[in-house]
Order: structure tokens, then C-alpha cells, then sequence
């Protein structure tokens, strides 16, 4: 039918260009192994930094929030969807990161488009890394603000679009992912906090990659950088480190509050379900009572990383467990990644959009729930597809 045309059209131009996404399916829990696609494969591309997505005490408490609270909010936060643990959970998040309050979304995602239209507007400005998720991408569309992007992790040229800037709009806003997700490296809070404090513009930070990962015990970037009270905005996932789904921001009281009253899909989508946060909730218990996963997510991948490197790989830049393996060209790597998983390794390629074009890669998650042998397994494979596909 004609109507489809314009979609076949474009599906085969991503299929030519080595773009287009296979998505494979699990039928297991996640972990170091995996069932993929009927195949067991060892991991190396979830975000299950710590390894608590299918931990007994997550699993526990969502089975208890079940028989207590049913598995559905049945509304959105304001009107009837507010239950105790969802209050719990945002005091016992924000406790955590050293924050004076937080609030709940369904998403990283959804907290970043909630987040970033209730603060500013058609008159205002935000002032983004050129790096930024899709999510705060979308987030500043919505706000309908003026986006002036800065240099990726470069404080010199963010201030001086401020400058150049300067009485050109009422409100505005300095946001930064923490942790880049693509490449591991960490943005220059410390710096942009000096910068949004003598300019007395809004800093918000996006801590997806940070919570669990950076900090004493994993409280996340603000921690990291010791700038507890400085930064107004950490926004958050609980997808990631944390083993389960949802959304957070962490902040100063009135940010929260207000976010309360304005963020759309706090107002207009229904509530996190009770077995997610009853499971955030035991995931907090676990990190505030032992950093031993951190510790060992960070030993872990120090030592894939600079196996990698000793061998050959270029791997960026990267500051943190994620592992870029770069490869620039799209088709390079599929073929990469399809030798893996032929060879019992699941890897995803990583292409345009999600990476500039030319830079793609596949991005290694490194995780606590990886054994020494899971890591040596997983490297000699790497190496001998590296070796066979002419990369190394
Ligand atoms: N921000 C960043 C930096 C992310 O990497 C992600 C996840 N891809 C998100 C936000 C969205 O988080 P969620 O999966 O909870 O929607």
C-alpha cells in the first residue's frame, strides 16, 4: 500500500547502511549469562551495573508489595495514585543521594521531559551539553526554550555562550549528563557548578550512569564531586544500577515541589507500580548497608578495561564501567557483533542515531554479576574476533 512506501523506503536504506536495529530476545532473568534468542550467551551489554535486576531481596520485596498493594497505581500521583511506598521511596532516594527531596516518574526518560519543561519556556534558554541523552534532547524540545548547546565537557566555551547570551532571555538552565553513556566519560560538574552559581542560572545534572556507579556506596555524581547542596536538579533512573524501572529527580525542596504541581507526566501518566517500588526500595537497603557491589562492579571493570586496551582495542575515553569498543564504521560493527554472539558473546552494535555517525561502536557494560572467569571468557572471545575481523 502506498501509504507504507515512504517506511519500506527507509527501512531498506538502514538495512543498506547497516542501521537498522535487530532486536534480539532474552528468555531469562538478567545476569552475567543470558538466554538469547534460544542461545546461552555471556552478557557484556545490559545496564545492570550491580546485578540486583534479578537479586532475591528485589524480588522479595516486590512479591510482598503484590500481596499487600496489588500490581497496579490505577491512577496518576495526584489524583489516587499516591500510596505510602511511593513516599517512602522518594524520602528513603533522597536521603540517599544527600539531597534535601526527590520525586518519583515512570522513566528516566519520562523525569527528563518532566522535568525540563516545568522549568523553563518560550522565553528562556537552556544551555546544553552536545552530547546530551535523548531524553533531555526531547526534554528541551518540549520546553519550547532556545537551546544553545556547548561544547561536550568544555566549562571555557559554556561560558561563553552564557556571555554571548547574556539579556537575551528571562530564565535558564545548565544541563549535563553526569556520566555520557555512550562514552564513560564524566562531565566537569565541579566546574559547572561555579559557572551556574555565578551566573545564578538552574544546574541539573542527569545521573542515569552515576547512581550506583560514582560515589561512596553509589550515591551517584553530586557525591563524586562532594557538591552536596550545590547542584539543584539530579535526575535519575532506577532502570540502571538500581535493577528496576523508574524515574527520578533529587534536588532542592522547592525544585520538588514545584515539579509536584507542574511535571507533566507526574500529572498526567499513572504512578510507578507498587512491586517497582517496593524493588527500588530493597534496592536502596542494599546499597546504603555495603558498597561490596560498587567495589566490585569498579574492580571488575578496571580490569576488562585494561585487558582491552593491553590488546589492542580502542576504548575511548572512558572514566567509568561502561566500555566503548570503537569501531567508526556501522557495518563493522554488526559484523562484530554478530561474530560474538556466534562465538556465545552478546554484545549489541551501537550506530547513528544513537552515536554520531561514523562513531560506531559496541559499548561493553562491564557488571558486578560478572565472575573473573565470565570476564576472562568474555575477553578472549573479544580478542579473537578482534583478531579475526582485523580490528586488532
Ligand atoms: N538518561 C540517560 C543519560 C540514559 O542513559 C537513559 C537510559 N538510556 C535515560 C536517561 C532514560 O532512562 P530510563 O531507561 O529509565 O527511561
Amino acid at each position: 500500500m502506498k501509504r507504507f512506501d515512504w517506511m519500506q523506503k527507509e527501512i531498506r536504506n538502514l538495512k543498506g547502511k547497516g542501521l537498522f536495529t535487530n532486536i534480539r530476545t532474552l528468555s531469562s532473568p538478567q545476569g552475567a549469562w543470558l538466554i538469547v534468542d534460544n542461545k546461552k550467551v555471556l552478557n557484556f551489554c545490559s545496564n545492570n551495573y550491580l546485578g540486583l535486576a534479578n537479586h532475591p531481596k528485589l524480588k522479595e520485596a516486590a512479591q510482598s508489595a503484590i500481596k499487600k498493594y496489588g500490581v497496579g497505581p490505577a491512577a496518576v500521583r495526584t489524583i489516587a495514585g499516591t500510596m505510602d511506598l511511593h513516599n517512602e521511596l522518594e524520602e528513603r532516594i533522597a536521603k540517599f543521594k544527600g539531597a534535601e527531596a526527590a520525586i518519583t516518574f515512570q522513566s528516566g526518560f519520562a523525569a527528563n521531559l518532566g522535568t525540563i519543561p516545568a522549568l523553563v519556556g518560550k522565553k528562556d534558554v537552556v544551555f546544553s551539553d552536545e552530547l546530551n541523552h535523548a531524553s533531555i534532547i526531547d526534554g528541551c524540545r518540549l520546553s519550547g526554550a532556545r537551546v544553545v548547546r556547548y561544547i561536550h565537557c568544555d566549562p571555557n566555551h559554556l561560558e561563553q555562550v552564557i556571555k554571548e547570551n547574556e539579556d537575551t532571555y528571562e530564565k535558564a538552565i545548565i544541563i549535563t549528563d553526569g556520566v555520557f553513556s555512550m562514552d564513560g566519560d564524566i562531565a566537569p560538574l565541579d566546574r559547572l557548578q561555579e559557572i551556574a552559581e555565578g551566573y545564578d542560572i538552574l544546574l541539573a545534572v542527569d545521573d542515569a550512569h552515576g547512581e550506583g556507579v560514582l560515589g561512596k556506596g553509589g550515591r551517584g555524581i553530586v557525591d563524586h564531586f562532594n557538591l552536596h547542596g550545590k547542584v539543584d536538579i539530579e535526575i535519575g533512573t532506577f532502570s540502571k544500577a538500581f535493577g528496576v524501572i523508574g524515574g527520578i529527580v533529587a534536588g532542592n525542596a522547592i525544585i520538588i515541589d514545584w515539579l509536584k504541581q507542574r511535571g507533566r507526566p507526574f500529572l498526567f501518566s499513572s504512578a510507578m507500580t507498587p512491586p517497582d517500588v517496593a524493588a527500588c526500595i530493597a534496592a536502596v537497603d542494599i546499597l546504603e548497608s555495603s558498597t561490596e557491589y560498587v567495589d566490585k562492579l569498579w574492580k571488575n571493570a578496571e580490569y576488562f578495561k585494561s585487558e582491552m586496551s593491553i590488546n589492542g582495542f580502542d576504548i575511548g575515553h572512558s572514566k567509568t564501567p561502561i566500555t566503548p569498543i570503537m569501531l567508526g564504521d556501522a557495518p563493522l560493527a554488526q559484523n562484530m557483533s554478530k561474530d560474538l554472539f556466534e562465538n556465545g558473546i552478546f554484545a549489541t552494535p551501537i550506530g547513528y542515531p544513537t552515536v554520531p555517525k561514523g562513531k560506531a561502536r559496541i559499548r561493553v557494560m562491564i557488571s558486578a554479576a560478572h565472575s573473573q572467569e565470565d570476564l576472562n571468557q568474555g575477553l578472549e572471545k573479544f580478542i579473537k574476533s578482534g583478531k579475526d575481523l582485523g580490528i586488532i
